[in-house]
């Protein structure tokens, strides 16, 4: 999740205020500064005591470079991490802003235990809206889509969740983000379903048809790298045809950019089972086996594939 809004302006102004004033350092009460290759995260942390310091620090670290890998560089320069405790042993929702700096906003359960944090999505999906520049609310189900699918694609190739889990959760969910009766296009359905598992969908189809398109050499992870160094990421505004420009031309395809003008004002529903079919994904991929003799076999296995270390 992420928003800009004036309740969030005024809630995060002494923390914004200082990232404002000087975009290059931590505010002045963090609690802890993380460097993950070239970028700064500011820690702003509730309850101090060495344990908990220790589990946030592995925590942020680990989902910071899980993002960094699939990117190439961690995607800001700098970003304030307000982590707050809450009751329970879960991670809350996150949301990121960029009122007038970066900041990520994680609620964590004080029984939370290293084990349950390592199995958190919350604040991947979270550091992936670093890396895509403001394209509107119009375009929202782009900016959660893409936070949706490289959530799992990223952390599988780190090695962080079982590539089983990750199909299994797109074959489970992704119905969720097709068209209902009445519903038109991606840029008119704001609906949860539409913009986070309709926007996932439009980034599988489109990573899918890059990998098509170039004997699966490259997929859809070229094209948003490229973005992310072109534009410089959520810190900047973009027009999403020039977001999609910049993808396409780094895989030297049309996919973005012609996928979305089949999407954006019309309602389309590509027939799912057919697509799992042709992936080789099982209906329950944790207790079935995959196809590997299935047409797009090949590209399934390299989306999600480790990354060679
Ligand atoms: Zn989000």
């Amino acid at each position: 999740m992420r928003k800009t809004s004036i309740l969030s302006l005024v809630g995060l102004l002494a923390v914004a205020l200082c990232n404002h004033v000087n975009a290059t350092a931590c505010p002045a009460h963090t609690t802890e500064t993380l460097r993950i290759r070239e970028s700064t995260l500011c820690l702003l942390v509730d309850d101090p005591t060495p344990s908990r310091r220790q589990l946030v620090r592995t925590w942020v670290a680990r989902s910071a470079n899980i993002v960094a890998d699939y990117y190439g560089r961690f995607p800001a320069p700098l970003v304030v991490l307000s982590l707050q405790s809450m009751e329970g042993g879960g991670v809350g929702g996150g949301r990121t802003t960029n009122d007038l700096g970066l900041v990520i906003q994680v609620r964590i359960g004080r029984e939370a235990t290293s084990d349950a944090l390592s199995d958190d999505w919350v604040l991947v999906h979270e550091m992936v809206h670093l890396a895509l520049p403001e394209v509107g609310r119009q375009h929202n189900w782009l900016a959660e889509g893409l936070a949706t699918y490289v959530e799992g694609v990223a952390r599988a190739q780190f090695g962080n969740r079982e590539i089983t889990d990750v199909w299994a959760e797109y074959r489970r969910s992704m119905p969720m983000g097709l068209p209902r009766n009445g519903e038109g296009g991606m840029d008119q359905t704001p609906t949860w379903g539409r913009t986070y598992w309709g926007g996932a969908l439009y980034c599988l189809q489109a990573d899918i048809a890059i990998r098509e398109q170039t004997g699966n050499r490259i997929g859809l992870q070229t094209a948003l790298r490229a973005i992310l160094e072109q534009t410089g990421g959520y810190g900047f505004e973009r027009d999403i045809d020039e977001v999609f420009h910049i993808g396409d031309a780094a895989t030297g395809t049309r996919v973005l950019d012609d996928l979305y003008l089949q999407i954006k004002t019309v309602s389309q529903t590509p027939d799912l089972d057919l697509l799992w079919s042709r992936l080789g994904v099982p209906k329950d991929p944790k207790t079935q086996p995959f196809d590997d003799h299935a047409p797009l076999a090949a590209i399934r296995i390299a989306i999600t594939a480790p990354r060679k270390s």
